[in-house]
């Protein structure tokens, strides 16, 4: 999509700190990180919420879920641990209409919910 920060980052039409890139997810730091360690895990295609997810998505999902592991030990936090987390719809105070996990650790969490 055109207008979404997003996919802006997706096709490098704007910067971003990338942690990891295949052919089907991008994983950058948050601008504005909640936690010592806060990336984001986006799918390469353009849904906008989990709400929208098909059974299509299946292998995209338990995929992008896998690459959380290695994701969170390329960040350094697999073993002291993490949360991720998906916003969805406006009272869980999403942001960007482009579905992503939060992947949030470095330090204990407590209630932090990422919002
Ligand atoms: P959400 O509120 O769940 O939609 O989360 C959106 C997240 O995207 C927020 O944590 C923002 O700080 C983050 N964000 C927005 N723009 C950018 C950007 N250009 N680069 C990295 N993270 C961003």
């Amino acid at each position: 999509m055109s207008d979404c920060i997003f996919c802006k980052i997706i096709n490098k039409e704007i910067p971003a700190n990338i942690v990891y890139e295949d052919e089907l997810i991008i994983a950058f730091d948050d601008i504005a990180p909640q936690a010592k360690v806060h990336t984001l895990i986006v799918p390469k295609e353009h849904i906008p919420n989990n709400l929208y997810l098909e059974g299509r998505h299946k292998p995209l999902i338990g995929h992008l879920i896998l690459k959380a592991n290695e994701i969170a030990k390329i960040k350094g936090i697999a073993e002291t641990g993490f949360r991720l987390i998906v916003n969805t719809g406006k009272d869980s105070g999403q942001e960007v209409p482009h579905i992503h996990w939060h992947l949030l650790g470095g330090e204990p969490l407590g209630r932090l919910i990422c919002k």
